[in-house]
């Protein structure tokens, strides 16, 4: 039904990595008990992560799940105590299980807590540990554990570029590789060097003030509010650009990109710069074309390793503002103006294509351009432009 807003703007897309079916109850992430619980229900589930790839059940494409009892022995219970207590207790010279809680699936039966309820999610990763603790029982438990998720049939998968997981699963997963990327990069304090803890179920980490129950040299990041630190997530911009009279859309293809292969232009958002600017200098910088107005079409959470997407439709100014060179910064290896039909036609073949960078000679017959599949916000973009069908704000 249309609503006051759907009415004026469209429906709103869904993108791939986003629209998770698991509410996070962020707020129970530092309350142990409820971890502990939700930790060892008969119900919950976990994703094992091997280098940031999920493991797969290769014949349908789905997650493959562990149960407790099947990492039990693997990373016992690191709940069972307070995180305080845990704070106390932290050795640096131990391994930790790197584990993230990722939330409740309250369509199913699992846990109750208070008033949530639902199937509980983790991630665990299981990938090799640094050669330093590679002769540790944890490293050789987790080998063990990694083993029997193989040879019960599933495949550690990289979902780069190969989309094969559903809508809902590739949101969960694009949570838990953001998380578990952070955490794996961010094993020492920023402020004295020194080894941070994981807490709060995955989602954060600190600087604790006693190692072994020794205290440790002054850190900048205690005695002060915090000294915790946060997953960051990086804004990046992706633009379809239009031009002056409505009939042709600027693509380019990157130096890495096949031959052939074309797509929407994108870049990092800089420091002290709005959206609609960014989208302006980086499409400037890239191919030369001057933008007038700019709208913010839709977001995808990007997981490589935590960036947010922000789609973006825009328009050239007319005249010179059109005219590409790529002499500024070269990144692109081409960039063109391509009528919206053979656009049309490249969304067409791309659409039922899961591979990002899939281009296989045949399609090259039928369209003299290849494009990314519908999974990838680039496609989202460009298809609500060449089908009319954006909805943009008539402001
Ligand atoms: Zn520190």
């Amino acid at each position: 039904m249309a609503t006051p807003l759907t009415k004026r703007y469209g429906d709103s897309l869904r993108t791939y990595f986003s629209g998770s079916p698991l509410n996070r109850v962020s707020f129970l992430r530092d309350d142990y008990k409820f971890l502990s619980d939700a930790l060892t229900n008969s119900a919950t589930r976990f994703i094992a992560m091997r280098n940031f790839d999920p493991a797969v059940t290769p014949s349908s494409g789905a997650l493959k799940y562990l149960s407790y009892s099947d990492v039990k022995t693997t990373i016992g219970n690191p709940f069972a105590k307070s995180e305080k207590e845990v704070l106390a207790e932290w050795d640096s010279t131990k391994v930790y299980p790197l584990l993230v809680f990722l939330g409740l699936d309250e369509s199913a039966e699992g846990i109750k807590h208070e008033k949530y309820s639902g199937v509980p999610y983790f991630a665990l990763d299981v990938s090799p540990l640094q050669p330093s603790a590679t002769s540790s029982a944890y490293d050789k438990a987790l080998a063990q554990l990694a083993t029997s998720i193989t040879d019960a049939g599933a495949e550690f998968v990289s979902i780069r570029t190969n989309y094969v997981l559903n809508y809902n699963e590739s949101a969960i997963y694009a949570m838990a590789r953001s998380y578990m990327d952070w955490n794996l990069r961010n094993p020492f304090c920023a402020g004295c060097g020194a080894k941070t803890m994981s807490v709060n179920a995955g989602a954060k980490r600190v600087c604790p003030p006693t190692d072994s129950g020794k205290d440790k040299p002054s850190c900048p990041s205690r005695g002060v509010v915090t000294n915790i630190s946060f997953p960051r997530t990086d804004p990046t911009i992706i633009v379809a650009v239009v031009n002056s009279t409505g009939d042709r859309l600027l693509l380019g293809r990157n130096k890495r990109f096949p031959n052939g292969f074309y797509s929407c232009l994108a870049g990092f958002l800089e420091p002290g710069e709005s959206i609609e600017e960014a989208v302006r200098r980086e499409v400037w910088e890239e191919s030369g074309v001057k933008l007038g107005k700019v709208v913010i079409y839709a977001s995808q959470p990007w997981p490589y390793p935590s960036s947010l997407m922000l789609g973006a439709i825009a328009e050239a100014l007319p005249g010179d503002g059109e005219k590409i060179h790529l002499e500024h910064d070269p990144e692109l290896g081409d960039a063109q103006w391509f009528p919206f039909d053979v656009v049309r036609t490249a969304l067409q073949i791309a659409e039922q294509k899961s591979d990002l960078l899939d281009i296989s000679p045949a399609d090259t017959d039928k369209c003299p351009i290849k494009v990314p599949p519908s999974k990838a916000i680039a496609h989202n973009l460009m298809h609500a432009v060449v089908n009319d069908n954006a909805h943009l704000p008539r402001i």
